[in-house]
């Protein structure tokens, strides 16, 4: 019988103890799924305020750091098994509120000691010099927070494989060039096939150099990033580590995003009671202050109002779609010029455009069961997570075709239809008119009940739980681990 692969999970944020966005979901869902497939996983986390606050936490162990002693706590993700440490600093258990960001929305001017801090702590963990006498066969690092892990861990001349998780290619951990003596790394890593980028520090390519596989949460959007266009100037070098590199889509939540049994909604309902799906139609409409009416099309949307998912699309199209028979509906935050955009909508087409500016879990859940279609016209997705909501709950996505969209939503053409396997629409072009010329046809499908059922039961019977990306990625550790003191990034 073959022994447990024990891995070290190391990222900046999981549910439900801190989350700012899909990374959280990813850290606090995919260990319990590895753990349910026999993986042992340690989950390793700052320790944030916010996070000591709600656990019990007993000192393991004392490591010495470029910036003096951090602690290492252990306590357990709430409601589980997995273990977690977190490593116990001033820099993290003195700061409250966002891990990232000041009251004001500025990054913390320190983020680069604090991250470095929390990598390098990890690494001396892994190199045995503190009480701690674990051993792993495999370390999982996501995002730039954790890009230098690989780098000091090298510098222990570690031989534990690596694995680097890019979430978002977006955000990067650039910093300047005199943080490199500063967070005390290695001199050889100074180069541009090292953490050099444009003269400046690169976090991320910690990651990308040093890890000896690269993966991110969907195949499209795995082979987007290998282009410039989609790359933030490290197309090239994601094309040299092409072999190594693979994308593996996320899960979501199901016990969370359920319309059997989801108590935020108004009515439950599954894909042999879908007639029921109408109350929350008639709930959403009655709490926008639209009409209530169970036969017009409702098109929903939730997310960042940013350019990357396509706001401005969706507001640009609005005049064409408003002299369709439909509704919208809104919700979301993020840049004002977006928010005032929605504000204007909202009055001046007070019957058709309902919207919520600000951020409800409550009012999301309700959306997408009330909702008949979702907009989500994202620019790029790595993943995405509200198609697939959506699908779950019989409402149809129409989206633009990039990264986890492409792979998630099944096109509704003749021969998707004709073979069963048709779950949403796709935009023809990145543009407001290829917008509403997908709306269009949405609403000719909708108008013919028993194509738009068939859709509707196919999106819900796809299963997006984190069971499948779990196998997917026990088959890249059992790989790299088999390899294990053969290979290695450097
Ligand atoms: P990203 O991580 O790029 O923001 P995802 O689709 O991966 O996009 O995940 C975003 C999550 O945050 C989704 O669950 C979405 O419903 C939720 N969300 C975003 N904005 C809001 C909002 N204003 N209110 C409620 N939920 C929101």
């Amino acid at each position: 019988m073959s022994r447990k692969l024990r891995v070290l999970f190391a990222a900046s944020e999981a549910y439900p103890l801190i989350k700012t966005g899909g990374l959280a979901d990813v850290a606090g869902f995919l260990p319990l799924a590895l753990q349910d497939l026999g993986v042992e996983v340690i989950v390793a986390l700052p320790g944030y305020a916010r996070v000591l606050e709600q656990l019990k936490a007993r000192v393991i162990a004392y490591v010495s750091t470029f910036r003096g002693y951090a602690l290492i706590r252990e306590s357990r993700l709430p409601n589980s098994k997995v273990r977690l440490w977190l490593v116990d600093h001033p820099l993290f258990s003195e700061r409250h509120g966002n891990p990232y960001l000041n009251d004001e929305g500025e990054e913390w001017p320190d983020n680069p000691i604090r991250f470095g801090l929390f990598n390098q702590a990890l690494a001396r963990v892994l190199a045995h010099r503190t009480a701690i006498g674990h051993k792993f066969d495999l370390v999982h690092c996501n995002d730039w927070q954790t890009g230098l892990l690989p780098v000091y861990m090298h510098q222990e001349q570690l031989v534990t494989p690596t694995i680097f998780t890019i979430h978002n290619l977006a955000y990067q951990g650039i910093y300047p060039a005199s943080y490199h003596a500063e967070l005390a790394l290695p001199p050889s890593s100074w180069s541009h096939d090292g953490v050099e980028f444009h003269h400046m520090l690169s976090f991320i390519k910690g990651g990308l150099v040093y890890a000896d596989r690269i993966t991110t949460v969907s195949p499209s959007y795995a082979e987007e990033i290998k282009h410039d266009e989609f790359g933030y100037g490290l197309s090239g070098l994601l094309l040299y580590r092409s072999d190594d590199l693979i994308g593996i889509i996320n899960g979501i939540d199901t016990k969370t995003w359920n319309p059997a049994t989801d108590p935020l909604i108004a009515a439950t309902y599954d894909a042999e009671h879908l007639d029921r799906k109408v109350e929350n139609k008639l709930a959403l409409q009655r709490q926008l202050g639209l009409p209530e009416d169970p036969d017009v099309m409702l098109l929903g949307n939730v997310g960042r109002m940013v350019e990357q998912k396509g706001i401005d699309l969706i507001l640009d199209a609005l005049p064409a779609l408003v002299r369709q028979p439909v509704q919208i509906v809104i919700e979301g935050s993020g840049e004002a010029r977006f928010e005032t955009r929605l504000a204007e909508a909202m009055s001046q087409w007070p019957d058709r455009v309902g919207g919520v500016i600000g951020y409800d879990e409550t009012l999301a859940h309700l959306i997408e069961a009330g909702a008949d279609a979702f907009l989500m016209p994202s620019r790029f997705e790595p993943c995405g997570l509200n198609q697939m909501y959506s699908q779950a709950y019989g409402t149809l996505p129409i989206v633009y075709p990039t990264g986890g969209l492409r792979d998630t939503v099944v096109d509704a053409t003749e021969q998707t239809i004709a073979d069963g396997t048709a779950t949403g629409f796709w935009m023809d072009s990145l543009s407001r008119s290829a917008l509403e010329r997908a709306v269009t046809e949405a609403l000719a499908r909708y108008r013919e009940p028993s194509v738009w059922r068939q859709l509707q039961t196919t999106a819900m019977g796809q299963d997006f739980s984190w069971k499948h990306s779990a196998k997917e990625y026990l088959r890249l550790y059992r790989g790299l681990s088999r390899m294990a003191g053969t290979a290695g990034g450097r």
